[in-house]
Formats: structure tokens, sequence, C-alpha cells
């Protein structure tokens, strides 16, 4: 694996590249138009569509990065960056494959055996099997090393017991990663004996407890594993292995455009709002904020590319990951920051107004930003040890 700069170089965009982008925004163009999707703020956290799922697979949208041999399209990171930064721009229902699609797969290719490639690759590729992450617990979120689910070796695999938190979409999914510890703690090694295993989430032993949001929807779940049964063949990577493995997830996690694009379409319906508008002062200062809005997107674009450029190129970019989830999700508030102060719109979730509704669904999602997938502070922690400042 090579080493980065601070910033790696911005790929260029091919040919090839732009008319995958032109087959999607047609495709989207098309699920608008016969009313298949409404766009949703955070839609690759809120909008679980099994269907739409379905239909991006038929195109050989998910997966791509997959060897076909598994089921997968052969293409690279920045192929599927193009085709994720389209449906996340058009606000479309990205969830139910999210995290199958964007770390599950990567990870089994990485670290995966052929008998789990060939379990799961497949169905992730066509978008009919769904995946959660299992990492946080109650008493453990940004420091993953003090994780206390349990991972004891039994006759034939690994029994589990523990209680997993804040695990999203856990209630539809297939199956889920755990992070466990399979070897006591020793406190000079916090890092050592943790392991991964792909813990099926129809095993016995497992309950699934909705945690609904303020707004009464169902997103996250607490799992509690009760000696849960996983057989070797499922344990991921090598046991003790589990520290450096999720490290390595994490890149993929931390850089994409979903660190970005968020509040897009709020932004989008904002644009919308001011086309043709008659001038006036009122108007231009829309039209600034606007135009604020978009330069610091082209900005934070090219620094998500550039990860993704080196994620192809098989380098270690934990750090401009970090930086990409730390400017990206404060441009995600800014967005809503700039549309509330311009639009004089109330937000109302039910609204049949586009940006009144938006604009809720962004007020409501904000908090998360900056938590999920590493808190702001401790991403500052990362790019300052990265930098050797700390
Ligand atoms: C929308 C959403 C979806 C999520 N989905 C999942 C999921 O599917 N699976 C999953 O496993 N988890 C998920 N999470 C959980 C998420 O990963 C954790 O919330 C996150 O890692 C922070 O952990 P915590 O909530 O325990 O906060 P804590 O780690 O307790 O942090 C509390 C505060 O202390 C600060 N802090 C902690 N350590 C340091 C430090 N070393 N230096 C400076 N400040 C520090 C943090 O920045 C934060 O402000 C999700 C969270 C959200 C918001």
């Amino acid at each position: 694996m090579t080493t980065t700069p601070l910033v790696p170089p911005v790929p260029a965009q091919t040919e090839a590249m732009a008319a995958l982008r032109a087959a999607v925004r047609e495709f989207l163009a098309d699920e608008l138009a016969a009313g298949r999707f409404t766009p949703q703020v955070d839609s690759w956290i809120a909008g679980w569509d099994p269907e739409f799922t379905r239909r991006l697979g038929e195109h050989g949208w998910l997966g791509m990065t997959i060897p076909s041999e598994y089921g997968g399209h052969d293409r690279s990171h920045l192929e599927r960056y193009v085709v994720t930064e389209e449906l996340l721009a058009a606000g479309a229902p990205v969830a139910a494959h999210w995290v199958a699609d964007r770390q599950v797969g990567p990870s089994l290719m990485r670290h995966g055996t052929d008998y789990q490639r060939r379990r799961y690759l497949p169905g992730i590729a066509r978008g009919e099997t769904y995946f959660a992450i299992g990492m946080s617990e109650p008493e453990s979120g940004s420091d993953l090393a003090s994780v206390r689910t349990r991972a004891n070796q039994v006759d034939g695999g690994w029994e589990i017991t523990g209680t997993k938190v804040w695990t999203s979409g856990a209630h539809h999914a297939h199956a889920f990663f755990v992070l466990a510890r399979s070897e006591p703690l020793d406190p000079a090694h916090r890092h050592d004996g943790l392991s991964q295993f792909i813990v099926d989430l129809d095993s016995p032993g497992i309950e699934i407890r909705p945690i609904k949001l303020l707004t009464g929807h169902h997103h996250f779940n607490e799992v509690v594993l009760d000696r849960v049964f996983v057989p070797d063949e499922l344990v991921l990577g090598a046991p003790g292995d589990g520290w450096e493995q999720v490290t390595s997830e994490l890149s993929f996690e931390r850089s994409g455009p979903e660190r970005i694009l968020s509040t897009f379409p709020l932004a989008q319906a904002f644009a919308e709002s001011l086309r043709g508008a008659p001038t006036s002062e009122v108007v231009d200062a829309d039209l600034e904020r606007l135009g604020r809005i978009a330069a610091r997107a082209a900005t934070l674009r090219q620094l998500s590319l550039a990860v993704a450029g080196a994620l192809t190129e098989g380098a270690a970019v934990d750090l401009p990951a970090a930086l990409v989830k730390d400017l990206g999700t404060q441009f995600e508030r800014e967005v809503i920051d700039e549309v509330m102060a311009g639009s004089r719109i109330e937000p109302d979730p039910t609204s049949t107004d586009e940006l009144a509704r938006l604009s809720a669904e962004a007020l409501m999602h904000a908090p998360g930003f900056t938590l999920r997938g590493g808190t702001t502070e401790v991403l500052r922690g990362v790019i300052a040890r990265g930098m050797g400042l700390r």
C-alpha cells in the first residue's frame, strides 16, 4: 500500500464517466417523471426503498467495483462515485443498499473468503441483500477499542454476546458486521484481540429493538446478541485483526459524496425557487447565498473525488478521508443555514411545498451529520496525528 499526500491528485473525468453520468441522470429523470420517488434530504439514511434498489441493480449500478466472478461489474471506484453522486444529488432513495454497496462489498473483497464472497456479493450487486454495521455500543462509540461484546470460541465457530446500538437499518437488513472482543483485554494493547464477524440477523439469539427518532421514524435499533452462534466460515478476516480491518473500512465510509451531499436536494429546491425570480435586493441576496453553496460544493467535491481516485490506486487515505468528512459535514449544515436565512420558508415536514418539506427534513437530520462515521473532534484528532502534530 502506498501513502498519499494530504490531498491526493484529482483524477480526470473520462468520456466513459460522462456517458455513465448521462445515463444515470436519464434514469433518475424517468423515475421522477413516473412518480417512483420523492427527493429526500439524507436519502442514504432515510430513503429505504428495495424496489428502487433492485432497479439500480438491474442497471448494473450496484456492486460496481466487485469483480464479475462474484456478480459485480468490474468497474472503478470513480465510476461508482459518478453513480452515487448523481443519486445523492437527486435525493433518490438509496438507503437499502447503502452499507452493503459502500463498505461490505469492498471489505469482503479485501478481507473475505471465497465462500463469504459467493454467499453475499451476488445478492448485494442485484440489490437484494442488505447489511448493517454493528460497531457502536451503549458505552462505546468514538472509542471503539472499548467494545464489550464478547466472542468466545466454541466447537465449529464462535458464540457472541453483547449489545450494539444505533444500528441503522438492522430491522430490514439480512446481516451485519459485528466488532467483538475475541481475546481478553490487554490494557497496554487495547486495539489487539478484536475480531469482525458476519452475523445473519435472523440467527437465533438476536433481538432487534427499535429506537424511534423524535419524528417517530424508525431508523436506529439496539441489537442484543445472546450467545449467537457464528460459524468459523463467517469470521471476517483473521481473528484478532478486527481493529485494522475496521479502520480500513472507515476510509470508504468517510470520504464519499454522502458526506457532502446529504442536504443537496434542499440546495436544489432553493435554486429552483429562485429560477426566473424578478431582480430585487432580496433575490440578489438569495443568489449570493446560492453562489456560496455552489462554490463550497465544487471545492469539497474535488477533495472527495481525489480520495476516490486514491482508493482506486489502493492508497492509504485515512487522513484525507477524515478531512472530507469533517469539512463535508460542516458544509451540509451550512446549506441549511444559508437556505433558512434566505428563503423565509416555514419548515414543515408535511408541506406540499418542496422547500418547506426539505428544510424540515434537513433540520431534523442535521444533528447526526457530524456524529455518524466519527465525530468532528475525533476526526480532527486523526488529522492532527496524520500531520504529525500530536
Ligand atoms: C445517523 C447516525 C447513524 C449511525 N449509524 C450507526 C450504525 O449503523 N452502526 C454503528 O455501529 N453506529 C452507528 N452510529 C453511531 C455513531 O458511530 C456514534 O454515534 C459515533 O461513533 C459517536 O459515538 P457516541 O455516540 O458513543 O459518542 P461518544 O464517543 O460518547 O462521544 C461523545 C462526545 O465526546 C467527544 N469525544 C469522544 N472521544 C473524544 C476524543 N478522543 N477527543 C475529543 N473528543 C472526544 C465526541 O466528539 C462527542 O462530541 C450512528 C450515528 C448516527 C448519528
